[in-house]
């Protein structure tokens, strides 16, 4: 099973690669940051100088990973990817450093994960591109200073709040990524699909867009999984009546929201009362990961107007009970 698993990995993140769009004019959406990024980019290449350090936050599957790709393109470098949890050892960070070229992009995915002394080398390598490694322990301990070509970090992180403030004002050049709209992400489906050499109504490519909790990573593979259905249940072309139907097989309910969206919103209602309640109660009760909740369902819930937070916790909202077709709990005093 581990196995079939990897391999599905595999072959997804291959498929994300080919529909991975390379430059910022087929990068859609997100238009405040493509623009400012443009004139960043455009800027220090007029200067010869590498683009400042660029921090990129948002939930999973908006376009970080992409975009990081995309200054590397853009500013004719080479990018290197590495992720936060992956570089544990001081030394394996200061080998893919002193490997740098100049101009060279390092992206770090999930840089919230950073173990406090990986972070700390990283300071003075972002503001002075140079690292000071120490050799030997004990009285003959003794440190060597290493410089490094002048680079461009690039930071991505679902939870910066998590960020330290330090780490946090070293990117000069910070980006919040936001849910897409449903026009751009229709456009989305339909390029994936042209790529894929996928047919597909228009209204069937709106209609994946619209159930894709405004996430491009989760339209891509809604747009695969409705094709396997066109494929054997149809005759391959993807209309909206096929598409609905693999949606409804999928799970996935008429505004977009998943199995565990919808478990979120019943526990809180069923168990807790509608709320408010603790992220961590919540978590116990649906038996999934705070940090999950609180970086996946819960930014879209509450963009979407079914969940609030207050400062005693969250509470779902009127439009949760008519979504899950519950009348709302009077207060007990009638
Ligand atoms: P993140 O790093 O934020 O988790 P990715 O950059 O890996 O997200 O994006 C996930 C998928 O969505 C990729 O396959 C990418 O092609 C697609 N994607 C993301 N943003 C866009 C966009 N603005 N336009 C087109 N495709 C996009």
């Amino acid at each position: 099973a581990f196995d079939r698993d990897r391999r599905n990995m595999e072959s997804d993140s291959e498929f994300e690669n080919r529909i991975r769009p390379q430059e910022l004019d087929n990068f859609r959406g997100q238009e405040k940051v493509a623009e400012n990024l443009r004139v960043f980019i455009r800027a220090a290449l007029m200067r010869g100088d590498s683009l400042d350090h660029v921090l990129l936050h948002g939930p999973p599957g908006l376009g970080k990973t992409t975009l990081a790709n995309i200054i590397a393109n853009e500013m004719g470098s080479t990018l290197r990817v590495t992720s936060g949890p992956v570089l544990d050892k001081p030394g394996d960070l200061a080998g893919l450093l002193t490997n740098l070229n100049a101009g060279d992009v390092l992206f770090i995915d999930e840089i919230h994960r950073l173990s406090p002394i990986i972070e700390e080398y990283l300071y003075s390598a972002m503001e002075d591109y140079r690292i000071d490694i120490v050799l030997d322990k004990g009285p003959s301990a003794r440190s060597i200073q290493l410089e490094l070509n002048p680079f461009t970090l690039i930071g991505a992180t679902t939870r910066s709040g998590l960020l330290t403030s330090p780490l946090r004002a070293r990117f000069g050049i910070q980006c919040h990524l936001e849910y897409y709209d449903t026009d751009v992400l229709t456009g989305i489906v339909k390029r994936s699909a042209s790529i894929l050499s996928i047919d597909i109504d228009d209204d069937a490519a709106q209609e994946v867009a619209l159930r894709s909790r405004g996430t491009p990573r989760i339209a891509n593979s809604l747009l695969r999984r409705v094709r396997d259905f066109a494929m054997v249940k149809g005759d391959g072309v993807i209309d909206l009546p096929i598409t609905r139907t693999a949606l409804k097989a999928l799970d996935i309910d008429s505004r977009g929201l998943d199995q565990m969206d919808n478990k979120i919103l019943s526990t809180i209602i069923h168990k807790f009362g509608g709320g408010p309640v603790g992220i961590n109660t919540i978590a116990t009760a649906v038996s999934e990961d705070a940090g999950t909740i609180e970086e996946v369902y819960e930014p879209f819930l509450i963009k979407e107007g079914f969940l609030k937070r207050t400062p005693r916790g969250r509470e779902v909202t009127a439009l949760a009970y008519s979504h899950l077709g519950i009348a709302p709990l009077s207060d007990g005093t009638t």
